[in-house]
């Protein structure tokens, strides 16, 4: 089991109080690198969540000020800066991701709190210049109501993060949801969400698989937002669910982002952000490259390079010093990515690092070995779904517009890369890219800075930048005589 400061209660938080399940129903908290039960949470269903509900929408009654919540979230930024290595062996033991990385985690999601406590008062009433109708007009930002935070395992910490921060600068109140493989990183949060003397029904976490979770928040009248991160099957899902309630829904989900390298590139860098943009979290993000369009000229010269960096990768146990890369979070994972790796090489591609997995026995970490493919094509499976994993597959291509109309030839549209010198071809490429965030010469992923989501089946919305605020208020005016 593991132990730290900041889980001293392994429960959920209710009204102010930490509580465990109506039922008394827990269930285990694995590490994926080792099958070890690290924690017993509780499974908590209608009646819990009914409660977090009505505790938020009670809150909601009483405003807080600009400046109390500008002070709340540069408090909350500082306590997850100043516990960074605790919250990052917390995400290591029930994520797997090496401890570094969870540590960058950690200061990720700091980041999100500092960049909005820096910008609350965007949210002050503005009076319009015009006076149309020979009236004054004001518009007042209110919180859109009672938020629902739904968030994945890949995050654990910095996708809750995102929409947290964005929701209590706009003075909402929350009802929080994590995966139930990682509630132990909300946890942690919620030890620290309690120094910052949040009032009572502020902010409510409840444990549990989504099922009664999930209806409840669906259906009940006071949530008016349900912010959801995850996989596109329950983004549709959540959209009819919720569609006799009319809820507002804002949706970051599932991608499958080409990364295109064009002869003129610099082939060293290009390689070099496609390590760490694609085997950051064992490729289980949805921003890291799924197809990498490499055209023809460089082809030899890209994979070689990146064959001979992905083989250097130390696979094991994020906890253990030197290990760039953690285990997949558990057997259903480990499957999906061999399926798509048997698929391409049965018809046709070959593997130029990596080699074939091995079986993980019961009870043992998911370890899937950094795999480059080349040969890919458009008829293998990895190229139509999101791996999820560490599989980089090559494909080649000729012209810029087959590298065009092939990264487009998807149902996603979250992230996409260009690497190329030239900054005309950069300028007639990247507009016709339908992805809502298209590095041009980088890896880099989201930032609380800028506004980021996806554009067609990668769902809508956008969270960070002053555009994450908008899914949390609603805009209300006043005209005056
Ligand atoms: P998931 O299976 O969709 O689960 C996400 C969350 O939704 C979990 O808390 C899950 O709870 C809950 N959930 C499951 N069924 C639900 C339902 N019917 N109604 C409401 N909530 C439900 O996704 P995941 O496997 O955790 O995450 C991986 C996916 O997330 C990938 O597709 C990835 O691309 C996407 N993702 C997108 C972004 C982005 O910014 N666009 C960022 C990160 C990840 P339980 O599992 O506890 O039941």
């Amino acid at each position: 089991m593991i132990q730290s400061p900041l889980l001293k209660s392994t429960n959920g938080y209710i009204n102010g109080k930490w509580c465990a399940a109506d039922s008394a129903h827990t269930m285990p908290v694995i590490n994926p690198a080792t099958g070890e039960t690290i924690a017993i949470v509780p499974v908590m269903g209608r009646d819990e969540t009914t409660r977090a509900v009505d505790a938020a929408a009670r809150t909601l009654v009483t405003p807080a000020s600009i400046e109390q919540r500008g002070e709340w979230l540069g408090r909350l930024a500082d306590l997850i800066t100043e516990h960074r290595d605790e919250l990052g062996r917390i995400i290591t033991h029930e994520h797997g991701k090496p401890f570094a990385e969870a540590q960058g985690e950690a200061d990720y999601a700091a980041s999100f709190f500092r960049y909005y406590a820096g910008c609350v008062d965007y949210l002050r009433p503005k009076q319009l210049a015009e006076r149309p109708r020979n009236h004054a007009w004001t518009v007042y930002y209110r919180p859109a109501g009672v938020a629902a935070l739904i968030t994945p395992w890949n995050f654990p910490l910095a996708m809750l993060a995102k929409k947290f921060s964005a929701a209590l600068a706009a003075d909402c109140c929350c009802v929080i949801k994590p995966s139930s493989k990682t509630p132990l990183s909300m946890v942690a949060l919620f030890s620290l969400i309690e120094q910052i003397g949040l009032p009572p029904g502020k902010a409510n976490l409840v444990l549990g698989p989504a099922g009664e979770i999930s209806d409840v928040l669906c259906q009940h009248s006071a949530v008016r937002v349900i912010s959801f991160t995850g996989s596109t099957s329950v983004g549709k899902k959540l959209i009819a669910d919720t569609a006799p309630h009319l809820k507002r829904l804002a949706l970051e989900l599932g991608g499958n982002a080409p990364f295109i390298v064009f002869d003129d590139a610099d082939v060293d860098r290009a390689v070099d952000q496609l390590m760490s943009n694609k085997f950051r979290g064992a490729g289980q993000t949805c921003v890291c490259a799924n197809r990498v369009y490499v055209q023809q000229g460089i082809a030899d010269a890209f994979a070689e390079k990146l064959a001979a960096r992905a083989n250097t990768i130390k696979i094991g146990n994020g906890m253990e010093e030197g290990v760039t890369m953690g285990p997949l979070i558990d057997r259903k994972a480990f499957d999906k990515v061999k399926r798509h790796v048997d698929d391409a090489i049965s018809k046709g591609a070959k593997r130029v690092a990596g080699c074939a997995p091995i079986e993980p026995k019961p009870n043992e970490g998911c370890f899937f070995p950094p795999t480059v493919l080349r040969g890919v094509t458009a008829h293998m499976e990895c190229v139509h779904d999101e791996t999820f994993g560490p599989l980089a597959p090559i494909i080649e291509f000729q012209s810029e517009e087959e590298a065009i109309e092939a990264a487009n030839r998807t149902e996603y549209g979250l992230a996409a890369y260009v690497f190329t010198a030239s900054d005309e071809r950069a300028a007639r490429v990247i507009p016709r890219l339908s992805f809502g965030h298209v590095g041009h010469n980088t890896g880099s992923g989201p930032t609380a800075e800028a506004p980021f989501g996806g554009m067609k089946h990668s769902g809508f919305g956008r969270e960070g930048g002053l555009e994450g605020l908008h899914d949390f208020i609603e805009t209300q005016t006043v005209p005056r005589p």
